[in-house]
């Protein structure tokens, strides 16, 4: 259906629109088919989130059924099996407002479209966080590794504490490169699955370690280190630098709206409702647990509480 709006702009009108076509959006997008909702996703990427943006060639871990496959492997298996459903996927396009109080006009830099309740699924990997150093533009520097097998035979140093930190570093290591891994702590908040492969590998930790410059002409030769606890300082000759210090979420699409968060999260009900009636959250964006299982869970939860919402069945 269509209806025009007040410029006189052709806009489609849906039951539910999903931003975001990660494990979460791909999830809840699944079940609005089967409950046969209208339904638009929009996805500022590609489809599969993360796990074809972030991580394509790292196996997945402890997802169920889906043993010894690369993040961009179950990407492509999740989102064909939505893309076969006949679900409505646009890609390449980003949410950039939301506007109205049910129903509401969602944006994009293309068109502006209508959904009687929206899923906000946007996950958590926004805009990396930056170590505001002196260097930080050189090529060599990145928030990312998209193919471990380019830096075989680089020497490598990954900087942070998380998971993201050690899957990057373990990934460059298998791949051949040589790899040191800096944190301002003295302990990782990392899986023990990855803290053993850390301690079996020859990668070099360094603890309690910040980075005051990173150095090069144009590109990265060498990184100026400080102890936090000793002072002491250090230079290491280096070809690349991978920042994994985490990311600020870009919100920016339901500000306007007044959608709660707190910290980095959308805050919701146990129903996956926003404060705003008919906007709904899922995924990263709303758990504790970071996990393709959780964003699978809340998506659909987001769903079928969006069903009831826009149809108010007897049942509900
Ligand atoms: C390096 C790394 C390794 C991981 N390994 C594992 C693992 O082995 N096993 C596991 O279970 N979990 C793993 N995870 C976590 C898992 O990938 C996430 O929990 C999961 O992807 C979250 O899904 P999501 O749909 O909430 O968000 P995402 O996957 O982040 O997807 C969000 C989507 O929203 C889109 N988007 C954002 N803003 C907009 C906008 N304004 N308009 C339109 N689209 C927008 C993005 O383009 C993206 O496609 C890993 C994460 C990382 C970073």
């Amino acid at each position: 259906m269509y209806r025009y709006n007040k410029n006189t702009v052709l806009i489609m009108i849906y039951d539910l629109i999903i931003i975001g076509a990660g494990p979460a959006g791909l999830a809840a997008a699944l079940d609005a088919k089967y409950l046969k909702l209208k339904t638009l996703v929009l996805d500022a990427g590609v489809a599969g989130g993360a796990l074809s943006q972030s991580y394509p060639w790292k196996g997945v871990d402890s997802y169920l059924g889906f043993n010894n496959m690369t993040g961009k492997e179950v990407a492509e298996k999740i989102a064909d099996h939505v893309k076969s459903s006949g679900a409505d996927i646009h890609e390449m396009e980003e949410v950039t407002d939301i506007e109205g109080t049910g129903p509401f006009i969602v944006k994009t830099e293309k068109a502006e479209y209508q959904a009687n309740a929206v899923i906000v699924a946007t996950g958590i990997r926004g805009v990396p966080r930056k170590l505001s150093v002196p260097g930080e533009q050189l090529e060599g520097v990145d928030n990312q590794v998209q193919d471990p097998d380019k830096y075989r035979g680089m020497r490598v140093l990954v900087v942070g504490g998380g998971d993201s930190a050690a899957d990057s570093a373990i990934g460059l290591y298998e791949a051949g490169a040589s790899v040191w891994l800096a944190h301002r702590r003295d302990e990782l908040r990392a899986t023990d699955e990855n803290r053993e492969k850390l301690e079996e590998s020859k990668i070099t930790l360094l603890w309690n370690t910040e980075i005051s410059s990173i150095n090069g002409d144009g590109k990265v030769e060498s990184v100026s280190l400080v102890n936090n606890q000793t002072g002491e300082k250090s230079r290491l000759q280096i070809d690349s630098v991978i920042l994994c210090i985490g990311s600020a979420p870009a919100n920016n699409c339901i500000q306007s709206i007044g959608v709660k968060t707190e910290n980095v999260c959308i805050k919701v009900d146990e129903n996956g409702m926003t404060n705003i009636p008919g906007i709904f959250a899922a995924g990263d964006i709303v758990s504790k647990i970071k996990r393709i299982l959780q964003a699978l869970a809340t998506g659909e939860k987001a769903t079928y509480s969006a069903y009831k919402y826009i149809k108010n069945p007897y049942w509900k």
